[in-house]
C-alpha cells in the first residue's frame, strides 16, 4: 500500500499493509489501520469544521496509538500540532491553549479536560466525541509557502513556557539527513521512552513514518520495570533504541536476564552522556552501536551526533557530541555553539525581543546562539557546560528562573533563587532558596510550597529541596550571588 501524506516529506511510501506501524500503550496498529485512522480523524475533524482556524491543535496524552495517529492527521490536513503530555497540569495545559491560541485539543486520554478556552475531541478507543465550547473561525487564508509543522513548548526563563516553532522546511532537512547518514531501513522497529511532548520524540515520530518502519511506544517512566519493557523490546523486535542517558541509566542499573541482542544502535541525547555510561552500554551491549547526539529544541530535534566507539571512550574523558557537520553549518564562536542550517526554528511564538537575540540569519541561512559552551578538539565536538539558568534534570529541560518566578507569587515569599547543584556538568539536584517577608516560622512549610509549585509545574521542575534565609546575598551587580547560595546550602545544617 501506499501512505500518502500531503508534504512532500511524507509521502508515497510503499509499506506493507499488516505491518505494525505504533504499538501504543492502548492498542496497536497495523499500516492500513494507521492510514484509515489518520483519514477518519481528518475526515471527522474537517466535517465538523474543527479545523481550519490557521491556530495550533493541542494533541494531549501520553504513550496512546491515538498520539501518533492525531499527530500524523493534523501533518496531512496541514495543520501545526503541539504535543503536550498528560503530565503537564492543566494550569501549564492553559497557558500554552491561551499562548498559542489554539481552538482545539485532541484528548487521546480517557479523562475529559473541560477547558473552556478551547474545544475538546475526545479521541479515545474507536469513538471520536466533540465537546464545542467556543467558535472555530475558518480561514481561508493561502498557507505560506513553508507552513509550521509542529510547535513544543519549553520552560521559559519568565515563569512562562514558550513556544518554539518547527517548519516544514526544518522538518524536511532533519529527516533527509538521518536518512542520508544513518543506515535505517523499513525493518526499523524504533523504541520509544520520552514523552512525546518532548522534541527528541519526534526523531522516531517522523522517521518511523518516513521509512515506513514500526514504533513502539514505552510508558517507561512511570511504571518503571525493567523486566517488562525488555520483554516488550524483544517481542516487537525493537532495533534502535532511543532514550536520555538518564532513562538507559535507570535501565541499565538493573540487571535483567534478557539479552536484548536485536538492538542495533543506542541513540542517546538531551543530556551529557557520562563517560562511565557510555563504557556500561558498550561493554553490556558489544555488538550495538552507541550514538550521542546533541541539539535544543530550537534546530529541530537533533543538530550534531557522533558514533561512540571503544576508541573514542580509551581516547576521551569526556564524550563528544558531534563532529564538524557538512550537512548543517554549525560552529564555536567565542566558545559558543551557534547552529546555523535549514533545521533551525523560525523563533518563539510572539517572542519578537527574544527571537532577535538568539536568531538572525547568515546569508540568508537561519543561525541559533544555543547558550551552550563548546569546543573543538580533533574536529570532534565538545559540551562544556552552560552559563545561564537553564539545565538539564533527568534529562528535563527546565529554566531555574521559571520556578523562581512561580515561588515569588506566593505572599509570603519576599526573593527566591533557584540554584542547581551540579557535578562534572551533571546536575544532581535542584534547590530553591527563599528569603521571607517576615521570619515566620509557621511558613516554612515545605510541603505547601511544593504543593503550590505543583499547580503550574509539571513534577520534574519541583525542586528535590527547599532553604529558607533571612537575607538573601547579592554579588557586586545587586543580583542573588548564586555561588554564596550554594555554599549556605551545604553549611545549612552546620
Ligand atoms: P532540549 O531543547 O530539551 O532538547 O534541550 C537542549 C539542551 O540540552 C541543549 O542546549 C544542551 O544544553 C543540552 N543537551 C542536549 N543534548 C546534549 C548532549 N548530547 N550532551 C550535552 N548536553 C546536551
Amino acid at each position: 500500500m501506499k501512505f500518502c501524506f500531503n508534504t512532500k516529506t511524507f509521502s508515497n511510501k510503499d509499506v506493507s499493509s499488516t505491518k505494525l506501524a505504533v504499538a501504543g500503550d492502548d492498542f496497536n496498529v497495523s499500516w492500513i489501520e494507521f492510514s484509515n485512522q489518520v483519514d477518519m480523524l481528518c475526515n471527522f475533524l474537517q466535517k465538523n469544521k474543527l479545523v481550519g482556524s490557521g491556530y495550533p491543535v493541542i494533541v494531549y496524552g501520553h504513550k496512546s496509538a491515538n498520539m501518533i495517529i492525531s499527530m500524523y492527521a493534523m501533518i496531512k490536513l496541514g495543520v501545526p500540532f503541539i504535543p503536550v503530555d498528560e503530565v503537564f497540569p492543566i494550569e501549564r495545559v492553559k497557558k500554552i491553549i491561551q499562548s498559542a491560541k489554539s481552538d482545539l485539543l485532541l484528548n487521546t486520554t480517557p479523562n475529559k479536560l473541560n477547558i473552556k478556552e478551547t474545544n475538546e475531541v475526545n479521541w479515545n478507543g474507536g469513538k471520536l466525541q466533540v465537546q464545542k465550547n467556543k467558535q472555530i473561525f475558518l480561514t481561508d487564508k493561502i498557507p505560506s509557502a513553508d507552513p509550521i509543522i509542529y510547535l513544543i513548548f519549553t520552560s521559559g526563563s519568565t515563569g512562562e513556557p514558550k513556544g518554539v516553532q518547527i517548519t516544514n522546511e526544518s522538518v524536511e532537512a532533519f529527516v533527509h539527513w538521518i536518512d542520508r547518514d544513518f543506515d535505517f531501513t523499513e525493518k526499523e522497529v524504533f523504541i520509544n521512552f520520552g514523552m512525546l511532548s518532548f522534541d527528541f520524540s519526534l526523531f522516531e515520530v517522523f522517521m518511523f513514518g518516513y521509512l515506513g518502519a514500526s514504533l513502539i511506544l514505552n510508558n517507561g517512566e512511570n511504571d518503571f520495570s525493567p523486566e517488562a519493557i525488555s520483554a516488550r523490546i524483544e517481542k516487537y523486535n525493537g532495533t534502535i533504541w532511543m532514550s536520555t542517558p538518564s532513562f538507559a541509566f535507570l535501565f541499565l542499573k538493573f540487571g535483567v536476564d534478557y539479552k536484548l541482542t536485536q538492538i542495533r544502535k543506542f541513540i542517546l541525547a538531551g543530556e551529557v552522556l557520562p563517560h562511565s555510561l557510555a563504557v556500561g552500554i558498550k561493554s553490556r551491549f558489544n555488538k550495538a552501536q552507541l550514538v550521542n547526539a546533541y541539539g535544543p529544541t530550537e534546530a529541530t530535534i537533533i543538530a550534531t551526533y557522533i558514533e561512540i566507539t571503544n576508541e573514542i571512550i580509551k581516547k576521551y574523558n569526556s564524550i563528544p557530541i558531534g563532529v564538524s557537520n557538512d550537512y548543517y553549518k554549525n560552529r564555536v564562536e567565542k566558545g559558543e555553539i551557534i547552529l546555523n542550517g535549514p533545521n533551525v526554528s523560525i523563533g518563539y511564538l510572539n517572542k519578537d525581543l527574544l527571537n532577535d537575540e538568539k536568531f538572525g540569519l547568515i546569508n540568508g541561512i537561519r543561525y541559533f546562539n544555543t547558550g551552550d559552551r563548546g569546543e573543538f578538539k580533533d574536529d570532534l565536538l565538545f559540551f562544556k557546560g552552560r552559563d545561564d539558568d537553564l539545565v538539564k534534570f533527568h534529562g528535563f529541560r527546565i529554566e531555574l528562573n521559571e520556578i523562581s518566578s512561580v515561588l515569588n507569587q506566593l505572599d509570603f515569599v519576599g526573593k527566591s533563587e533557584t540554584i542547581a547543584l551540579k557535578r562534572n556538568e551533571v546536575v544532581k539536584k535542584i534547590v530553591s532558596v527563599i528569603q521571607l517577608k517576615s521570619d515566620d516560622r509557621n511558613k516554612r512549610d515545605i510541603d505547601f510550597v511544593k504543593s503550590y509549585l505543583s499547580i503550574s509545574l509539571p513534577e520534574y521542575m519541583i525542586p528535590s529541596d527547599f532553604l529558607f534565609i533571612d537575607e538573601m546575598p547579592l554579588n557586586s551587580n545587586g543580583k542573588a550571588d548564586k555561588k554564596a547560595l550554594v555554599n549556605l546550602y551545604f553549611n545549612k545544617g552546620s
